[in-house]
């Protein structure tokens, strides 16, 4: 409000109490401007309306601010509302100063926090519908809103909006709320009612998007870590998804078994105290069937709202059940799952089966969202004064087995990988040191230039999960019995899955530290001045380079063995690139944007090399949305990698036309999914290769309609047998290797194809491989190196028949073989290969049998899918 001539107090009073009443009659209702009641049976607000509708509420309401936060793949802006007082709403920056100082210990005395605390507001955030088909919340978030500016609350919403500011973004998943509400609204009324979108609802992650919250790869992921680390620091967090439809009607925290041991206790009393309080206004309003403590673990699987703890924020989760997008479902009582038909201690008032509709679900929301904004401020001094308390202990405490630091030395292997890394830790608010001189840590030396990233820091628990090995906790059914899954990953460990060498050094020591305010690309060298230039193998960008120079026509070629050169010791597989004249025009860009430093050669005749031609790619994407197909595509894009997308059609054809994939294509890619489905000709076949998480899974029901109903067919195999024959490479992730060894008999077997659970059992770790890097699918790969196996395979291979040929590119090692994360029945995969290289007639299959480019997080296997698409070959 902006006053031009100045006025008496009891005039600016008047005018005041004016303004609000005027400000609290103009709102439009949502049901008003959607023309439909929120939640409406078979009624969706997509994300233009529903943004449009938060831009009328910022246009009507001084209670309500509407901020841009990002912006998403598919360039939609993210908008987040920042929902108070008027009051407090010109006072934002002061609330964001005092969280960020309350962050800082080593700045702030417990005495100033006290202060601090009691000025402060409780700052709250709530994001919606991550998942897009875990559509409620999205729609109800406008009523939410409404709600809060209008004071529709079942407690003072005047006195709690004094003491809190609630950040709500209505979707930060954009793309994906429109992919769905148009999908939906397409086949509403016919059979294909609120069944499976044949495609993912997130550009590139689908469900995967919530598993990016320490990597950060998603535009989307970083607008909310902005906010949540960088920016505005809430003290509260509830990420609003949804599950199955039989099982409880709501899940809200406490969280079950196992935690995340480095996780500090104040978390999870502050989790608890939220969501007991959730539980109890639900209550209150006679909604039944909420259960607590079951399903979801308080271990840390990278999600969103879990990555909060890690930086002791009360993040919470909600997980209510789904109706078919927005379309209403009867469940009869004896369809209720079991545990959840009678009352226990968790689950204290059963839900006894009936219509379940969306409106439902935005009722549960609403409570559950408005319940935390009251919990928030009843506690608002001490929501952040512990606040505070946790950074101090983060700083201060020493916990159990917690080592001084973290050192990431200058020497690398692949130097740009490192520097990415730094960039991820950035990201998520850890602090980084750079040594200005070469010291001495843990008995290692390192050079001046190395990382040091010290556990005493405001974000510890984060920083530390994010570079220590996991243990995860030998659980099992009964003792000695089967082992109790874990929700998703048992690991994560970042430099191991980055190929980034990193040391835990548990002693402190001393050395000449900076702290680095952003990652420190060094200044790449002048270069391309001679006849020829080498790109080093080990580096991931040393791809992307010669993916680009092959694009525009460059003669490149790849070493054949080791070979020292210029005082550089090469591996085998060293890129050679002509330096023409076009060549050098585009060096200089490339190697800024890629921070590579190239290898100057004038003579290349002593070099051993093979040619390697630029790649026509194709990779498949069935009709099953497959995560990994689209994290495929993302590291595809992220490296400017050109390909095209195949559909059934492509490869199979159609009755009259058979396509010949390899006048096309010189390799196809086959992303991890189960081999019935890339088929698709047996019935019901189920999706996802084990790569789908349960929850996702949930959604898959229903017919589809014709055109996106099987799989590539025998027409298909036919096919790709022709374009193998004919010299095409065919590259089979992880569970798609089942398929290439099926359909052409490939010699290999998966050896842990039937192996009881109880015997075996891996679920997402880190384990070590033997790699041959001297062989064209190892190249520039260490000679050790660590794979996320992810329902993966261990391969038997066999001398073949006379047509066929195999070379065991990486395999696990004797013993020792996890190196992270939970792995019972090692002698299962000793000595087992990993990654199969094999020829058939003129062309390849290649078997990698691990997940080498998991969530585009696994950076230190990319080489073995570069090397199968850049394979050389003689002329
Ligand atoms: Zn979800």
């Amino acid at each position: 409000m902006r006053i031009s001539r100045p006025i008496t107090r009891t005039a600016l009073v008047l005018f005041a109490v004016v303004l609000a009443s005027a400000a609290l009659t103009a709102q439009t209702p949502p049901d008003k401007f959607l023309g439909h009641r929120v939640g409406e049976d078979r009624k969706l607000a997509d994300y233009t309306q529903i943004k449009a509708y938060f831009e009328k509420l910022d246009q009507e309401s001084n209670r309500l601010k509407l901020f841009t936060i990002g912006e998403s793949v598919l360039k939609k802006p993210i908008v987040m509302a920042a929902i108070s007082t008027p009051e407090n709403l010109a006072k934002l920056d002061r609330w964001k100063e005092i969280t960020h100082k309350l962050r800082d210990p080593r700045v702030t005395s417990v005495d100033e926090a006290r202060n601090l605390a009691r000025e402060g507001k409780a700052i709250v955030l709530i994001t919606c519908s991550l998942h897009a088909t875990e559509i409620a919340a999205s729609q109800m978030s406008m009523e939410l809103a409404y709600d809060l500016v209008t004071g529709k609350t079942f407690f003072d919403a005047g006195k709690t909006l004094d003491d809190v500011v609630v950040l709500l973004v209505p979707s930060h998943n954009p793309d994906g709320n429109q992919m769905v509400v148009d999908w939906y609204e397409k086949y509403v009324g016919t059979q294909y009612e609120g069944g499976n979108m044949p495609w993912l609802y997130h550009h590139y992650a689908g469900h995967d998007n919530n598993r990016d919250w320490y990597m950060s790869n998603l535009p989307e992921t970083r607008a909310v870590t902005r906010v949540l680390y960088h920016d505005w620091l809430p003290q509260i967090h509830v990420d609003e998804h949804q599950q199955g439809s039989n099982g409880a009607r709501l899940f809200v925290p406490p969280f079950m078994d196992p935690p995340l041991p480095n996780i500090q206790p104040s978390v999870w009393r502050g989790v608890n105290l939220v969501g007991t309080g959730m539980s109890y206004d639900l209550q209150k309003h006679g909604l039944s069937g909420v259960v607590n403590g079951r399903s979801y673990t308080a271990w840390w699987i990278g999600a969103c709202d879990d990555t909060s703890w890690l930086h002791n924020v009360i993040g919470i989760l909600s997980e209510a059940a789904s109706v078919r997008v927005a379309s209403p479902i009867y469940i009869e009582p004896n369809e209720i799952q079991a545990g959840f038909h009678e009352k226990r201690m968790d689950y204290v008032d059963p839900w006894p089966g009936g219509w379940w509709r969306l409106r439902d679900l935005v009722d549960y929301e609403l409570v559950l969202s408005k319940s935390m904004i009251k919990t928030a401020g009843l506690h608002k001094e001490d929501l952040l004064f512990n606040f505070y308390q946790m950074s101090k202990n983060s700083v201060e405490k020493v916990d159990k087995g917690q080592p001084y630091a973290f050192v990431i030395p200058a020497v690398q292997r692949d130097y740009p990988t490192t520097l990415k890394m730094l960039e991820v830790l950035k990201m998520g608010g850890v602090e980084i040191h750079q040594a200005k001189a070469d010291f001495i840590a843990g008995g290692r030396f390192y050079n001046a230039g190395s990382f040091v990233v010290k556990t005493a820091q405001p974000y510890k628990t984060f920083a530390w999960a994010l570079l220590e090995k996991q243990k995860y906790p030998d659980m099992r059914q009964y003792p000695g019995g089967p082992p109790i899954p874990p929700y998703d990953n048992a690991a994560w460990t970042l430099p191991l899955q980055m190929g980034v060498l990193c040391d835990e050094v548990e002693e402190a020591f001393e050395a000449k530290l900076e702290k680095i305010d952003a990652v420190p690309y060094p200044k790449v060298p002048a270069q391309g001045k001679s006849d020829y230039f080498v790109l080093d193998a080990r580096v991931n960008a040393s791809y992307a380079m010669a993916f680009a120079l092959l694009k525009d026509g460059a003669e490149v070629w790849r070493t054949n063995r080791k070979t020292a050169l210029k005082g550089h010791d090469l591996q085998a597989g060293c890129f050679v690139v002509k330096n023409s004249a076009a060549v050098k025009k585009a060096l200089p860009a490339l190697a800024e944007k890629l921070d590579l430093a190239v290898l100057d050669v004038d003579d290349v005749s002593g070099l051993e090399k093979t040619p390697v031609k630029f790649p026509r790619i194709g990779l498949f994407q069935s009709w099953r949305g497959n995560m990994d197909e689209g994290w495929t595509r993302y590291v595809f894009d992220d490296m400017a990698i050109p390909f095209k997308s195949l559909h059934n059609a492509d490869i199979k054809g159609t009755k009259d036309v058979k396509p010949d994939l390899r006048a096309d294509f010189d390799v196809i890619v086959f992303a991890d999914e189960n081999a019935n489905t890339i088929k698709g000709t047996r019935p019901g076949a189920t999706p996802g290769g084990g790569a789908e998480s349960p929850m996702a899974r949930q959604f898959r029901q229903g017919p589809v309609p014709p055109e996106y109903e099987g799989g590539i067919g025998q027409e298909g195999v036919d096919a790709l047998k022709a374009f193998v024959e004919k010299g095409g490479r065919l590259v089979a992730l992880n569970g798609a290797s089942e398929f290439a060894i099926t359909e052409f008999g490939a010699p290999a077997r998966n050896s842990l194809s039937g192996v009881d659970r109880a015997k075996f059992f891996c679920p997402t770790s880190l384990l070590r491989i033997l790699v041959d890097n001297e062989t064209p699918i190892g190249y520039g790969m260490p000679k050790e190196a660590v794979a996320m196996f992810v329902n993966s395979l261990a391969l038997d291979t066999f001398s073949p028949s006379y047509d066929w040929d195999r070379k065991v590119v990486a395999a696990y090692p004797e013993d020792e073989i996890l190196m992270s994360g939970w792995l019972l029945g090692e002698e299962y995969l000793a000595r087992k290969a990993a990654v199969v290289d094999t020829k058939w007639k003129d062309g390849r299959i290649i078997l990698i049998g691990i997940r080498c480019q998991s969530r585009a997080q696994s950076h230190g296997t990319y080489k073995f899918l570069l090397n199968a698409l850049l394979y050389p070959k003689a002329e």
